[in-house]
């Protein structure tokens, strides 16, 4: 067995998530820093480390939240007519976005601007972008850039420290990504397959040479059909996939149907929509994408 490749400056990066934060809360009285919104936690916790303790990041949703479908309050509204700045993911990831940013006036930055687009190719999402481009960790550099770039604007006496704070953050990710190409270099070609629940992974599945098979394109719709899961069935048994998984914030049934029919292994839960709680597994941006790359490539190459 491969050694294991895992960043070791892991340790760090907690220590300084911890003490940075994440989705810091509200201002207290008295402090003038702007105020940045994201529209969920993943975006909160990368902006926090862009921002250092120069700004003010919240996140509009809570750990947890489904983000597609997901309906804003009046609160959320009133928060984010205060708000100095409003970060959202786009390529269609918040359909509920456009109408929330008119009623709250207030500028927001899409971050995913620049990234390599990958389109979904079935059902009704067809020929439109697959919104999961953070997935990816090379393209969630783009994301650290555009942040950069818009704090620099909002906060310009703060701006060298931004580029600094984004260029360290970048290497970090940067690392994740080194680690998940080594540890599944012994696959065989028909084993490098990503097989999840919803179709989330494109975009991490073209970084590390994968082939992607999901049973519903997006969570907004994460009802199975028997065709959706027969076609998996079908996948993995064509292809004798090792291991399949599901994300945390939909049901794994249809999945552990696929897992019961074709005698695969269940690999484990990824994350992908929204970061955990702060005692949870995954309360950061690079401890998810760890998270999911380590399970992947620990169930795809056969146990540690
Ligand atoms: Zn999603």
């Amino acid at each position: 067995m491969r050694r294991r490749v895992w960043p070791l400056a892991w340790g760090l990066a907690l220590v300084v998530a911890s003490i940075t934060g994440c989705g810091g809360g509200e201002a207290p009285a008295g402090d003038d820093r702007p105020m940045v919104l994201t529209t969920f936690t993943v975006l909160a916790d990368m902006a926090q480390n862009v921002a250092g303790e120069h700004l003010v990041i919240e996140s509009i949703t809570k750990p947890g939240t489904e983000i597609h479908g997901y309906e804003p309050t009046p609160r959320d509204v009133a928060k984010a007519s205060q708000a100095d700045l409003v970060l959202d993911n786009g390529l269609g990831l918040e359909g509920w976005f456009e109408q929330f940013a008119n009623q709250a006036d207030v500028p927001h930055v899409v971050v995913s601007e620049g990234v390599e687009v990958v389109d979904i190719t079935e059902d009704a999402y067809a020929g439109k972008p697959n919104p999961h481009a953070w997935m990816s960790p090379t393209e969630a550099q783009i994301y650290v850039d555009n942040m950069a770039a818009a704090f620099a604007e909002l906060d310009p006496d703060h701006a060298a420290d931004f580029e600094a704070r984004a260029a360290d953050y970048q290497q970090e990710i940067q690392q994740v990504h080194d680690a998940l190409l080594e540890e599944l270099e012994p696959l065989a070609s028909n084993e490098r397959a990503l097989v999840t629940c919803e179709g989330a992974f494109s975009y991490l599945a073209r970084d590390a040479d994968l082939t992607e098979h999901y049973i519903w394109p997006v969570n907004a719709e994460q009802e199975a059909t028997p065709q959706q899961i027969a076609a998996t069935i079908e996948f993995v048994e064509g292809n004798d996939v090792p291991a399949v998984f599901c994300e945390s914030t939909v049901s794994d049934k249809a999945m552990l149907r696929v897992v019961e029919a074709t005698g695969t292994t269940y690999g484990g839960t990824l994350y992908v929509d929204s970061l955990s709680e702060a005692e949870g597994p995954v309360p950061t941006y690079l401890e998810l994408i760890q998270h999911d790359a380590q399970t992947i490539a620990t169930a795809l190459t056969g146990g540690a």
